[in-house]
């Protein structure tokens, strides 16, 4: 038990949201830490049982840290690319030779400086990437998935996520001359545009074999995540890690 977190959010949702702690929540697992109980909410009018209280994940972390555990998805050893590291992931890599936590500036939990539209590495160079709600703030999000393919190994695979209406299918780009604030408005602060399903296209264009995975019912229940899907890139290997991501 990480009982300083454990805690910290304990507090946190006391504050903002002490309505919660009289209402039945389910008992939830979170795969970033293995901790099993109640989850907690730290905005009045926010989602219901957002973050692990051991180690304060939110639905996306837990997406990740459960397909990460799968056998043929396992991260340890391999060369890996993290953009705009999430805590919990970036503590459990850093101490790894070969892992690169980069954003585009100089943060406390990130250990390079890297620009995904022009990323300062060789070809191939990285077995896994991992790009977690970025290309939503990149103006050119197609030279930035570009740059993706460009330096993951032939064998290596790549995990996209974007805040996504899985209801929408074609990607909203704000006209040129919208002004920012407007775009914001639509958008969320710092997006550019609002994706759709249509995004394969993009990641397709670039020449990556772009799988889908929507987690179960039961997997979302579990683990309390939202329904948005976790786009799995991949070269010309597929067929090697299918078995970890088919549902
Ligand atoms: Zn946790």
């Amino acid at each position: 038990m990480n009982h300083g977190t454990f805690y910290k959010e304990w507090l946190r949702g006391v504050w903002r949201d002490p309505k919660q702690f009289f209402e039945t929540r389910k008992t939830r697992m979170c795969p970033c830490c293995g901790y099993k109980g109640v989850f907690v909410s730290a905005k009045r009018r926010g989602p219901r049982e957002f973050r692990c209280p051991n180690c304060a994940s939110r639905p996306r972390d837990r997406q990740i840290a459960s397909l990460i555990a799968m056998p043929d998805l396992a991260l340890s050893q391999k060369k890996i690319l993290h953009f705009a590291p999430e805590h919990w992931l970036f503590n459990r890599l850093k101490t790894e030779e070969d892992y690169i936590g980069g954003d585009i500036i100089k943060r406390k939990s990130a250990n390079a400086v890297v620009d995904i539209t022009n990323i300062i590495f060789p070809d191939k160079y990285f077995d896994v990437i991992i790009c977690n709600h970025v290309l939503e703030h990149v103006d050119e999000d197609s030279i930035a998935i570009a740059e993706c393919f460009r330096v993951l190994s032939d064998d290596g695979f790549a995990l996209f996520t974007v805040p996504i209406d899985p209801s929408r299918q074609n990607t909203w780009e704000p006209p040129e001359t919208m002004s920012t604030e407007e775009v914001e408005k639509i958008c969320g602060w710092d997006h550019k545009r609002l994706y759709g399903l249509d995004i394969v296209n993009r990641f397709q264009d670039a020449g990556f074999h772009s799988e889908v995975i929507w987690f179960t019912q039961a997997e979302r229940e579990l683990y309390r995540l939202f329904n948005e899907p976790i786009f799995f890139l991949s070269k010309n290997n597929y067929e090697k890690y299918r078995r970890s991501i088919v549902r």
